[in-house]
């Protein structure tokens, strides 16, 4: 007998509930997390500025009514030290660290066929068996440094965004570099422009953003929801995005043009990235002519906010729809560029050719000296973390040769080839597109009850069968093509790696349906998966449709 039910890799937000919900179902779990402590995104992403764009109310655990009732937010986007002091609670409140390795990093984990198990493979020297294994190792967690000829040279500090030392750094007087612009850059460089003697902002594309508006939670508010959570709850489980947001239910298109201004406006000093795509107009992720209107809006910000036109007109994103590349917030990004330490350099039309001991150098020979250089350059989403595994499946193939031409998984979750091994809001599950806590909690309870109607009907193992894979992904694919999120060079696509196949690797259907269609799957007998006995096939449940 393996020497434990299930294998965790991760103890983010997904590990956590992971560990929780499976010991409750009475199963034997240990996690595995490579960090020093809990919280995931929110244990690495300790750099300044670093902040939630899903509201608190939402981007928190509903599992748990007492948790809920419990736990006050202090602000409506709250910052990372805040969410990691509510991961530690978690752990602490259901007491999950007995369960949780630290400090540990799975390395390998390959199929055993003939006793139907995970032999996972520890950076410590463990070899663990388990008859189940679940990653949870994040969508945004392989974090991605560019290779820059003559980094190693670099005389002085280089950070990551997402590796950020723990005690903080202090950049007062100091020549520093960002080179990124996304919701990561846009965060960080206004913190570091307060301090710094001279900030170069190298921006390789303008990024939409749009205002925080952050405020201190009011305690009225606070007590008027909890009085009503679990409704509010079922709403945003039906929702498309994981928030109960309305929209006027009309094409952008269809209104005059002041009076889809002035819901803009309203939307803009309210606040928020989620509320202005989603609780506006219906066609502004479908019709390019609608998300124009909304682009040219927050160009016309822009160029309000920032005092130099060829600035203002630099970081005016034209080269994709808003929304096709997450829409990001902030109260300071743009006008923190009227400050006079502030230089916005443009890569695209000059990419950094070099960096040396004292600076970096941009292909039309001019150079930046520095004293530091903050990495806000992403990461290999979706699948890197798992890519970083040798993870070998029933036939001898790793799941890294089986995504070699994207990454893909029936319903997201489970990989033909692979049994028994289950990814938390792996590629083709609305995750990322999504308020991701209420996704996690989604596919973890689905995982668990799948977990457990395997061991109730005495199977060793539970695996997708490919024909039912390659008809979600056809259907994933039909659904993102039918939108405009495919129209950007990012992530989502996988065009910000070098080299990675260009494949669209979110469902964008919405959690609302997306969960009906799991839950399809499990009242048709668990469709698309075959069941076996140790190594012999017992059923092949339910219709694919
Ligand atoms: P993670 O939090 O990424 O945790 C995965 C863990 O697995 C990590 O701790 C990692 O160390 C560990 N791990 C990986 N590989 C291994 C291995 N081989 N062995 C052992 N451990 C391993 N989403 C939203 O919905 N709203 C937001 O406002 C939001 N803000 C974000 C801000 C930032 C800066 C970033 C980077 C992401 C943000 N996200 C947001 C997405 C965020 O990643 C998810 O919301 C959520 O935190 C993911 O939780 P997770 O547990 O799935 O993964
Ligand atoms: P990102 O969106 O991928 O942005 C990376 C940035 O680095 C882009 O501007 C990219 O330019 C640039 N870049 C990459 N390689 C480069 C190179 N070689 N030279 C110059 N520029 C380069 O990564 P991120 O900002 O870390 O955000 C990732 C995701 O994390 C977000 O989309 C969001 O989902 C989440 N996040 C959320 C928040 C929040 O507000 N809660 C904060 C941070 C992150 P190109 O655009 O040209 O590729």
């Amino acid at each position: 007998m393996a020497d434990l039910d299930v294998v965790v890799v991760g103890a983010g937000f997904a590990g956590l509930y992971a560990v929780k919900t499976l010991r409750d179902a009475g199963l034997r779990v240990r996690a595995f997390e490579a960090g020093s402590g809990v919280g995931g995104t929110w244990f690495w992403n300790c750099y300044p500025g670093a902040r939630c764009d899903v509201e608190s109310k939402d981007y928190s655990y509903s599992f748990s009514p007492e948790l809920q009732q419990e736990w006050t937010w202090s602000e409506r986007y709250p910052a990372q030290p805040e969410v990691l002091r509510y991961l530690n609670h978690v752990a602490d409140r259901f007491e999950l660290w007995p369960d949780i390795q630290l400090s540990t990093t799975v390395t390998a984990a390959t199929w055993n066929a003939e006793d139907s198990e995970w032999r996972v493979t520890t950076d410590d020297g463990q070899l663990r068996t388990a008859q189940f294994v679940i990653s949870a190792v994040g969508c945004l967690s392989a974090y991605n440094v560019p290779s820059l000829p003559g980094l190693r040279e670099f005389g002085g500090q280089w950070y990551h965004t997402a590796r950020w030392p723990k005690g903080g750094v202090d950049f007062t007087g100091q020549r520093v570099a960002v080179i990124g612009t996304g919701s990561t850059g846009i965060q960080v460089a206004p913190e570091i422009a307060a301090t710094a003697a001279r900030l170069y902002v190298f921006q390789r594309t303008a990024h939409f953003a749009v205002p925080n508006r952050n405020a201190p939670v009011d305690p009225a508010a606070d007590a008027a929801l909890k009085a009503g959570y679990a409704e509010y709850r079922a709403q945003a489980r039906e929702s498309i995005l994981g928030v109960p947001l309305t929209g006027t239910g009309q094409s952008a298109l269809a209104v005059p043009s002041d009076e889809r201004e002035a819901l803009y406006m309203e939307r803009w000093k309210a606040g928020g990235g989620m509320p202005f795509l989603a609780g506006t107009y219906i066609d502004l992720l479908v019709s390019r002519e609608a998300n124009d209107t909304v682009a040219e809006f927050i160009r016309d910000r822009i160029r309000e906010t920032v005092a130099d036109p060829a600035v203002a007109e630099l970081l005016c994103p034209r080269a994709y729809p808003v929304g096709a590349k997450r829409l990001a917030q902030s109260d300071d990004y743009y006008s923190m560029f009227n400050r006079p330490n502030v230089t916005l350099v443009d890569v695209r039309a000059t990419p950094i050719s070099s960096v040396s001991a004292s600076g970096l150098t941009t292909e039309d020979g001019t150079f930046y000296g520095l004293d530091a250089i903050v990495f806000a350059t992403g990461f290999d989403a979706i699948s890197g973390a798992l890519d970083r595994i040798d993870i070998t499946g029933a036939d001898g193939v790793t799941l890294r040769a089986k995504w070699a031409a994207g990454p893909h998984a029936y319903l997201g979750v489970a990989a033909a080839g692979f049994p028994n091994l289950f990814i938390v809001t792996g590629p083709g599950s609305p995750s990322v597109f999504s308020n991701m806590v209420l996704s996690i909690e989604q596919h973890v309870e689905w995982i668990r009850d799948a977990i457990t109607f395997v061991r109730a009907r005495g199977a060793a193992s539970i695996e997708a069968l490919a024909p039912a894979e390659e008809e979600w992904v056809a259907h994933t694919q039909e659904v993102a093509y039918s939108t405009l999120f495919p129209l950007a060079d990012s992530w989502y696509v996988g065009a910000n790696i070098p080299g990675k196949a260009r494949v669209f690797s979110s469902y964008v259907g919405g959690v609302g349906p997306y969960r009906a269609k799991c839950d399809e799957v499990v009242a048709n007998g668990y469709a698309g998966f075959t069941l076996a006995s140790d190594s012999d096939e017992i059923s092949v449940s339910g219709r694919l449709r």
